[in-house]
């Protein structure tokens, strides 16, 4: 037993509040449930030569003090690229973001949607009660209805009109009528897109930026934790041991991490339920070219196409490959209380291989180096109407069982690495501060 802080967790978070506890020279422990650290950022190089990350992992973080840590952990070695990314709609593929890039679809299509547009325009406003709501005032009900409601009902795995607008940020672009009707009649377009430039380690993949936290930090790996005593201040493990903490903050997903609590009220277990966030099955690809894409990743709104979004590490870094080949990294969405998966994920191989031909990212003589189907549990976190009140009961309780939280599962939130790396380093700051 010892006496110190223990981090649950080995990812951007809890590498954010090691940095913040290691500066202060403050002891503590990062426990991870994985036999390898990084969570969600983890990287899996494999014998073949394809580098693929956990999901498709890139920085694109605007901060310039973090742009300089994960550098200086990468030696300088890293990639800096201009985003370019696409949509398929129903053979089509237009420029991202769909709203500002309607050049080259279906005239009444494009008609329909202006005139919706200037017409949700002139409207006043009603109450705006769900996302629903909101991407119809905003677009207008052909763009909302024919883009974004389609593609967020196979990314979100529910229907925009069950969603809340919190999570939204920059991740929704509003353009004004002069950017939608040049959009529409130009084929180029300026880049508008929240991602406009990103960067990637040349070698090894996303989690070579984390490495050499991971290296310094004292993390104990293969200790999942499967129960927290807060009144007697100990942690215990699946495989018997038990860890004494002085301060606990975990990063671990909420409904995982509460019900693990002693004592816990069952409508706070309750609530840890409700909190809802997507199964992603994640489909790597190797294949033996490399001109597959011109864009690094795309989106795709037809229903009936397997997945939700592709995207080709080869274009993150060459170091992602072996020399000449192309790499693709597909995205699909299931979720427990929406969408349950249906099958294991093995099986989800032929259909995304399929439907990539179908779709035109592969040739039927494309010969597939490289396949392999990975399920992420905890994937992206669903902003449904029932997560704000839910998960107000949640951090309420730990609050006042005194165990912090942080990161993406741990905020509940839809934080990008950079985000989860602040939110770490905010917990710990607090930690410090008491
Ligand atoms: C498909 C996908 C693509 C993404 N792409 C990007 C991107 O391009 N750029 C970007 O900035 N962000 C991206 N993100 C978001 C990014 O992954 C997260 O913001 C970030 O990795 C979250 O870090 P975290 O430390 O909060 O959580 P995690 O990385 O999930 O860390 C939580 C840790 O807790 C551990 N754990 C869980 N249960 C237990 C237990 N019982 N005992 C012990 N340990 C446990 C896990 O093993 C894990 O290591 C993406 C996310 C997804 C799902």
């Amino acid at each position: 037993m010892t006496e110190s802080i223990l981090v649950l967790g080995s990812g951007m978070a809890a590498l954010g509040a090691h940095e913040v506890l290691n500066d202060a020279a403050l002891a503590h422990v990062l426990v991870d449930k994985n036999p390898y650290p990084g969570g969600h950022t983890a990287t899996f190089r494999h014998e073949s030569g394809f580098v693929f990350d956990d999901g498709p992992h890139i920085s694109f973080t605007s901060d310039e003090r973090l742009q300089g840590l994960l550098a200086a952990n990468v030696g300088g070695e890293f990639e800096r690229i201009q985003a370019y990314v696409d949509n398929y709609w129903h053979g089509h593929l237009i420029k991202h973001p769909a709203q500002v890039n309607l050049h080259g679809l279906p005239e009444d299509l494009i008609v329909d949607c202006i005139s919706d547009f200037v017409a949700a325009a002139a409207r006043e406003v009603g109450p705006i009660e769900n996302y629903e709501d909101w991407l119809i005032a905003t677009f207008g009900p052909t763009f909302a209805r024919t883009f974004p409601m389609v593609y967020g009902k196979k990314y979100h795995t529910t229907e925009a009109a069950n969603m809340s607008i919190d999570w939204l940020g920059p991740r929704i672009y509003q353009p004004d009528l002069a950017e939608v009707l040049r959009g529409a009649l130009s084929p180029s377009s300026p880049d508008v897109h929240y991602v406009d430039k990103f960067r990637y380690p040349s070698h090894g993949g996303f989690m070579s930026y984390l490495e050499p936290w991971c290296r310094r930090a004292d993390l104990r790996l293969e200790h999942e934790v499967v129960s927290v005593d807060p009144a007697a201040r100990t942690v215990s493990f699946r495989h018997g041991e038990a860890l004494g903490y002085r301060d606990l903050l975990s990063s671990i997903p909420l409904p995982r991490l509460v019900p693990m609590i002693e004592g816990v009220p069952s409508d706070v277990v309750e609530a840890s339920r409700r909190l809802a966030c997507t199964t992603a099955v994640i489909v790597n690809i190797g294949v033996g070219r490399d001109d597959i894409s011109p864009a690094q990743w795309r989106y795709f709104y037809d229903e009936d196409v397997f997945f939700t979004r592709t995207s080709f590490p080869h274009l993150f870094s060459p170091g992602t490959c072996p020399p000449g080949c192309g790499s693709v990294q597909v995205e699909c969405y299931y979720s427990e209380k929406y969408r349950p998966l249906d099958r294991p994920a093995a099986e989800c191989i032929q259909p995304v291989v399929d439907d990539l031909v179908r779709t035109g990212v592969l040739d039927e003589s494309d010969e597939i180096l490289f396949a392999e189907a990975r399920v992420i549990p905890f994937a992206n976190v669903i902003f449904d109407l029932e997560r704000r009140a839910a998960l107000e009961t949640v951090h309420g309780f730990l609050e006042d069982v005194d165990v912090h939280w942080c990161g993406r599962y741990g905020d509940w939130e839809y934080s990008w690495t950079d985000e989860a790396f602040f939110s770490g380093e905010r917990a710990a700051q607090r930690l410090l501060d008491r």
